[in-house]
């Protein structure tokens, strides 16, 4: 049995802790390499892209990979989707290692938006002094927008100019409620724009908006987030039961 991690995440990262400590497991994990210092997970780790579906394909023949477990974010459709056809090109299992996405409380004032340029517009409207958090690949649909002041919060400040008006926070959670209520009140925020990532480390701006009473446009996941050909779990401990099970 060898393994191929699919991560990026806070879960792939402690799944491969986890069958590290397990023992008598041969894993990899498979890191984009967006992020200047990424955390190093325990065992072996590869960076960088493997050229589509097939390059994909490629590397788990190469590697003798029996299994794949897609422990990517939720938002990294195209990697998941490559996973799909790659692990069935291969005919090897895939399990989607996937955290739960958040749901709205009834005290809580999400707008729901497909996509950053529907949360842009959602910007345009309101205007103000605005929270993004989100990865540098989504502040495009921001650029134009002139009525509003941004922060930004993301892992590595961006190389180039990214918007009009901003001020950016590079820092990697998880965050404090107590630190996102100081944030939120010191910038003299009106509007957070956010990811459904779901998960702990980030959910304590989505609190704070609340106690705050203010408004979250809430980007929804894309639509490949599951794919029925891969079995899906929720947590850490359910995909090791899949791999012991594996293990025979
Ligand atoms: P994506 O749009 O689904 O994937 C774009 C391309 O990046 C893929 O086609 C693949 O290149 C490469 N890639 C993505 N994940 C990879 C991995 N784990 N190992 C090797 N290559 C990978 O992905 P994304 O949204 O840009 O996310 C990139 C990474 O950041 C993922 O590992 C994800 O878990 C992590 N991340 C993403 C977000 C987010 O909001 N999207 C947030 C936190 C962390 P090839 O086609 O050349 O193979």
């Amino acid at each position: 049995m060898r393994i191929l991690i699919l991560g990026g995440t806070h879960e792939g990262f402690q799944l491969a802790e986890q069958l590290a400590a397990l023992g008598g497991v041969d894993f990899i994990s498979s890191l984009a390499g967006r992020t200047r210092a990424p955390r190093q997970p325990a065992g072996r780790v590869r960076t960088g892209g493997f050229g589509g579906s097939e390059g994909l394909a490629n590397y788990l023949r190469a590697e003798g990979i029996t299994h794949v477990v897609n422990a990517t974010h939720p938002f990294a459709a195209r990697i998941s989707a490559h996973a799909v056809a790659a692990a069935e090109t291969a005919s090897i299992p895939l399990l989607r290692l996937l955290r739960p996405a958040w749901t709205a409380r009834h005290d809580d004032r999400w707008v729901a938006a497909r996509h950053a340029a529907e949360a842009a517009e959602q910007c345009r409207r309101e205007g103000g002094r605005i929270f993004l958090t989100l990865g540098s690949g989504e502040l495009d649909a921001f650029a134009e927008i002139r009525n509003a002041q941004f922060l930004v919060r993301m892992v590595d400040a961006p190389e180039r100019q990214p918007l009009g008006d901003y001020r950016v926070i590079a820092a990697r959670g998880p965050f404090s409620l107590q630190d996102e209520l100081r944030l939120l009140a010191e910038h003299h925020i009106n509007l957070v724009v956010a990811k459904n990532s779901g998960g702990e480390a980030t959910y304590a701006k989505i609190e704070a908006a609340r106690r705050m009473g203010l408004p979250v446009v809430m980007i929804e996941r894309p639509p490949i987030a599951l794919d029925p050909r891969s079995p899906a779990v929720p947590t850490v401990g359910a995909a090791l039961d899949w791999v012991r099970q594996h293990l025979g």
